[in-house]
């Protein structure tokens, strides 16, 4: 048979085997421990839910999958598990406009996990390959593509190469752009992670993380780690994301269209250097992988209202279906002020997650907000 699409990938992996009276879902585990002898241990180290998702990530990402209790907490498995194998702490290289947290969690480890942490500029993808080219050897590479909140796109297969040079990890955050555009392990990744939160939960309703690694080995002692560590996903958070992976193709699609549609509107109100889309940068200089690498171009953006907070807060309060709140990847329509002044991020910035509501509703609410400003 020839290899399956995605989406359907998404709706019949980790299913229970198709005999008679079986569950079409492994049900939510209740059980600590279980008697033993069998092949169910402790759930500390695996339940059936858990293992139903991590085949179908696995499956979608192309690699060996772990769920955890959260992003950040397959952030950190990595890292500790990385330092662990080559026996000291890491030097980092990551990308300027990775995930606040992720920063954060890295420099929390200092003087443990993590020996130095530098910050790679971003806003050209060669910009941020001649300045990790020019970086001395490091032992992990992070990269987050699209980067937040800008949307830069960044070359996953150059940066494996340059990574490759250094000897260095190459990780790739995938949580803006999924496995449904991209599958950054096909271009040169090592390990990649998903805030599963985010898109794969996609209801604003749960916690969760995963990370896949080309590497089994590497994967192998991720495990020990987790089960160590006690960081594994609850069974019925892994639950609720299964769930949602199965309508994460059909759910991001619908969302990228919505995304389209909001910059072309966002177009017709602000000059177009203002408005931040993985589709504005098609087609311009440097960004020659970028169709190629991003199958679409995603749900996220961002525009700027300029340098006054109030203005881009007033703007937030006067959208009626757009909900103000911190996070992404989920059915409703959410947007949020960033500020980041270090990375010369105006306080006028709204970072959008576009939905799947109507699109003539959201066109209306942005449009009334526009209107308006
Ligand atoms: N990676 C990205 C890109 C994120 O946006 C987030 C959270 O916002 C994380 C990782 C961390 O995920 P979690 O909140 O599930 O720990």
């Amino acid at each position: 048979m020839c290899e399956m699409e995605k989406s359907t990938i998404a709706i019949h992996g980790g299913r229970p085997k198709k005999v008679t009276g079986a569950p079409l879902n492994y049900p939510v585990g209740v059980s600590s421990t279980y008697v033993a002898g069998g092949s169910a241990v402790y759930s500390r180290f695996e339940t059936d839910a858990t293992r139903a998702l991590e085949e179908v990530i696995a499956e979608l990402e192309g690699g060996d999958t772990l769920s955890f209790a959260s992003g950040l907490a397959a952030v950190k498995a990595v890292v500790d598990t990385y330092a662990k194998a080559i026996g000291r702490g890491l030097d980092v290289a990551i990308v300027e406009g990775a995930y606040n947290g992720t920063r954060m969690q890295l420099n929390g480890s200092k003087g443990f996990a993590v020996r130095s942490i530098t910050k790679v500029p971003a806003s050209t993808p060669d910009l941020f390959c001649e300045s990790l080219g020019k970086l001395g050897d490091v032992d992990m590479v992070w990269l987050e593509t699209p980067t937040n909140p800008l949307m830069s796109v960044l070359p996953i297969a150059k940066v494996s190469a340059i990574a490759k040079q250094k000897g260095a990890l190459l990780v790739v955050d995938n949580t803006f752009a999924t496995p449904i555009a991209t599958n950054p392990i096909e271009f040169g990744a090592d390990v990649v992670i998903h805030s599963a939160t985010k898109y794969f939960g996609g209801h604003s309703d749960v916690l969760g993380g995963t990370a896949t690694f080309a590497n089994p080995s590497l994967a192998k002692e991720a495990d020990l780690y987790r089960r160590l560590n006690g960081a594994i996903l609850g069974d019925f958070e892994a639950f609720l994301i299964l769930r949602g992976i199965r309508t994460l193709p059909i759910r991001y699609r619908a969302a990228c269209e919505n995304a389209a549609v909001l910059v072309e509107l966002l177009k017709e109100y602000l000059d177009q250097t203002s408005i931040y889309h993985p589709s504005l940068l098609v087609g311009t200089d440097g960004y020659e992988f970028l169709p190629q690498q991003m199958l679409l171009y995603g749900s996220m953006l961002s525009f700027d209202l300029g340098p006054s907070p109030f203005i881009a807060e007033r703007f937030c309060e006067r959208l009626r279906l757009a909900i103000n709140s911190t996070s992404l990847g989920a059915v409703e329509t959410q947007v949020e002020r960033r500020e980041k002044q270090e990375l010369g991020i105006s306080p006028g910035l709204i970072r959008v997650s576009v939905g799947i509501e109507a699109q003539r509703d959201l066109v209306e609410d942005f449009g009334q907000a526009l209107e308006r400003l």
